[in-house]
């Protein structure tokens, strides 16, 4: 059905070689101008900002794609508390809890655990 694309979108960005200067140079970002202190930081920024991997990791609660398993794991246990929205609704409860806790504190200290 589709033409075949005569370049891949992945081939779109490229990192950058570094400067003649050598990796331990300041570098330039030519996609977005920002500059690193070498070349190692750059291509860091670059597969943070610029790469297009294959490999996305979609997050199964909001849909949204993050580029390394690990931002994937740091978005779902900020936003999502490893489940489904059920924890952050709790931690809501359990805030209330604490306030009217403070308030009843010696039936607090009744209850077992
Ligand atoms: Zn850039
Ligand atoms: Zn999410």
């Amino acid at each position: 059905m589709h033409p075949a694309p005569s370049t891949p979108p992945s081939a779109m960005y490229q990192i950058p070689p570094p400067t003649a200067g050598g990796i331990n140079e300041p570098q330039e970002c030519p996609y977005c101008r920002r500059n690193f202190s070498c070349y190692y930081s750059l291509k860091r920024h670059f597969q943070d900002k610029h790469e297009q991997s294959d490999t996305l990791y979609v997050c199964e609660f909001c849909n949204r794609r993050y580029r390394t398993k690990n931002s994937l794991t740091t978005h779902k246990s900020l936003q999502h508390r490893g489940s489904s929205g059920m924890l952050k609704r709790l931690l809501k409860t359990t805030a209330i809890k604490n306030v009217l806790g403070s308030m009843q504190q010696a039936q607090m200290q009744q209850q077992p655990q």
